[in-house]
């Protein structure tokens, strides 16, 4: 019993002192002082200053209560959770349903105006328990509403108007008679805990790690968690606007796979506004053009997890250096690390290479665009700085899911954009053999286009575009100058 054993000492006085309030009290205030130094040992939360407790006070008495009935509750939950998640690997949190939460100090915000009785269910009732004239009976046994039992009752039957999840026990059952400033005290309390409570719960739905992982895809990851072929997710590297990316750690292999021991996990966002400005990457993909139509955007979204995975194998069969892909479940891809120990290999824009390395960097990307395009037969499309990283001496690229191949309808204008980027950020980077977008686009490309300044360049880029739609909506096939030798077949459905 949180009240200690019952205080047995006799006092000897007359009954007029017993029943004046100013004995009882004293006499309360003593049972108190010995009983509580046991429950503050426990009691360690913000209402509870240390040494200097004062127990006179109802207000601090009764938040000491409501901490401890806290606190069992809360006990009771992590015996629960215990017991539902057992040796499981993917657990269930009751975290949201804690009542002690760790204290905020922000809690301005916390201050309500408790004097508000907007709510009070007792409004409409107030004419059968105190009359219009303010007071019920006769004579000397007159009760005003001012009635310190009545008010004390009616407070704690408005209790009950609390938020549902706040336990405020059997009062009235008890007959339990709240003084107002109690009263106004708990329910000050109840209002800045459901607030506490809600905030807390909103700062852990929106924070990094959980932003794009609606609970869909946290039962994916739970799921390559529990299946052991993930290790532990150890967090966050990246939030983008169209994906996040996790870090983990690779579980065991199996028969036909070898799990990488760091992995990237890039969940590709499922809230489908961002996406649709990429509409024209894949639209006019004639890999994807058959079933674009028919699809929903949720699919669409799972498509540019697929593309991803297909551009990154081809890639990866011609040799480029970039991730190896793992597995795809849904918009999940899961790929080898490209970094030590947690860390990711920085992105080149975020790298000070020496000259030598600069001029390294340089040519090596020369080579992998010409290679994307020949061998690959890819154009990146948004190749830049921030899409490559530097790792172990060299260059490795990354976000592919929006490459295409070069007969896309605006396959060659965004090889042209990915040149430019890559000539603009040598040339600023003091690379002098830097050929520059137009020299880069046509080594890249094989294309002969002569134009010296780059309005004409685009004009006569797209005038082969549209040569060469021309000729798919005539003859039904590509321009012999775009034909690759067959395409890897790309869906396994
Ligand atoms: P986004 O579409 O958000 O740009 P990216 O594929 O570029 O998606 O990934 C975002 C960031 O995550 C990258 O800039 C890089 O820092 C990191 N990242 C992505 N994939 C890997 C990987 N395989 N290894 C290490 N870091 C990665
Ligand atoms: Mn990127």
């Amino acid at each position: 019993c949180p009240w200690g054993a019952p205080n047995t000492t006799s006092i000897s006085c007359s009954l007029a002192d017993v029943m004046s309030e100013q004995l009882a009290k004293e006499l309360q205030l003593e049972e108190e002082n010995a009983a509580f130094p046991e429950v503050v040992a426990v009691a360690e939360g913000p209402f509870i200053t240390g040494e200097n407790i004062d127990t006179s006070s109802d207000l601090m008495l009764a938040q000491m209560l409501q901490m401890e009935f806290d606190r069992e509750y809360d006990a009771q939950l992590r015996r629960e959770e215990k017991k539902i998640n057992g040796d499981s690997k993917v657990s269930i949190s009751f975290e949201n349903y804690r009542k002690v939460h760790p204290y905020d100090s922000d809690s301005s915000e916390d201050e309500v105006d408790w004097q508000d009785t907007r709510h009070d269910p007792y409004r409409a009732d107030k004419p059968t328990t105190t009359p219009r004239k303010g007071f019920i009976g006769k004579g000397k046994d007159i009760t005003t509403k001012h009635d310190e039992v009545v008010c004390g009752r009616k407070n704690t039957a408005r209790m009950e108007n609390f938020a549902p999840e706040f336990q405020v026990g059997d009062g009235i059952g008890m007959d339990l008679k709240l003084s107002n400033q109690v009263f106004n005290a708990l329910k000050q309390h109840a209002y800045s805990e459901e607030r506490r409570s809600a905030r807390l719960h909103e700062k852990k739905e929106n924070s990094t790690a959980e932003k794009a992982v609606d609970p869909k895809t946290r039962l994916l990851l739970y799921k390559m968690v529990n299946a052991g072929m993930l290790e532990t997710i150890t967090g966050c590297i990246s939030t983008g606007k169209e994906s996040v990316v996790f870090h983990a750690y690779g579980g065991n292999a199996t028969e036909d796979k070898v799990i990488p021991p760091e992995c990237a996990i890039k969940v590709f966002k499922t809230t489908l506004n961002e996406f649709k400005n990429r509409d024209k990457y894949i639209k006019d993909d004639y890999r994807f053009k058959d079933r674009f139509s028919k699809l929903n955007p949720r699919k669409i979204i799972r498509m540019w997890a697929e593309k991803e995975k297909h551009n990154l194998t081809r890639m990866q069969t011609a040799g480029i250096p970039c991730p190896q892909v793992v597995i795809l479940k849904k918009h999940v891809l899961v790929m080898s690390f490209i970094g030590h120990d947690q860390v990711p290999a920085p992105k080149l824009k975020d790298v000070t290479l020496g000259s030598e390395d600069m001029k390294k960097a340089y040519y090596q990307i020369l080579n992998l665009m010409q290679q994307l395009y020949k061998e690959c037969n890819l154009v990146h499309a948004d190749l830049s700085e921030y899409n490559m990283l530097w790792h172990d001496g060299k260059v490795w690229l990354i976000d592919v899911s929006q490459s295409v191949e070069p007969t896309h309808p605006h396959g060659l204008e965004f090889l042209f954009r990915d040149c430019r980027n890559v000539s603009q950020f040598f040339q600023k980077g003091g690379v002098a053999e830097a050929l520059n977008e137009r020299e880069l686009f046509n080594a890249v490309s094989g294309l002969n286009i002569t134009a010296d300044n780059e309005v004409d360049f685009q004009a006569e880029i797209e005038a082969l575009e549209k040569m060469n739609e021309d000729h798919v909506q005539n003859h039904g096939k590509k321009l012999s100058m775009f034909s690759s030798d067959g395409d890897p077949p790309i869906y396994d459905e």
